[in-house]
């Protein structure tokens, strides 16, 4: 009996020494070690990153360079026409929904992809539109 009682004791004794070095195994130095391996791996991802947002800047600013003539290509139709005459056709905007003489500058100012020739008046008013208050078209 008495044997068994220390046979027990012991291996109770080596259970909870083992589970002791276990948890030092993993002791916070070792998880903060481990977490600054991570955050150092983070860093040089967000470093390869920076180094390609800085490229892809780059490559932008070059393709914008070669831009202007690209948006020459699409010239506002803008034939000189005095505000009293009526213009040939309008321009409207097809986000805003307003339309413009051809001549005025927020015609100008309309995005490519949101111009809209536009025939006469009263198609752009069929069409939802709604006359500028600087041009009164
Ligand atoms: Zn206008």
């Amino acid at each position: 009996m008495r044997w068994e009682k220390i046979t027990i004791t012991l291996s109770l004794l080596v259970f909870f020494s083992f589970t002791i070095a276990q948890q030092k195994e993993t002791s916070p130095r070792e998880k903060i070690a481990e977490l600054e391996k991570k955050v150092m791996t983070l860093e040089k991802q967000v470093g390869l990153l920076e180094k390609r947002i800085i490229e892809l800047e780059r490559k932008l600013s070059e393709l914008e360079k070669r831009l202007p003539p690209a948006t020459t290509v699409k010239p506002t139709p803008a034939p000189k026409v005095t505000p009293t005459e009526k213009p040939s056709f309008y321009i409207g905007n097809a986000r805003t929904k307003k339309f413009h003489r051809p001549e005025c500058e927020w015609a100008q100012k309309i995005a490519p992809y949101n111009r809209v020739t536009i025939k006469s008046r009263e198609e752009a008013i069929k069409q939802g539109y709604e006359p500028c208050k600087v041009c009164r078209p």
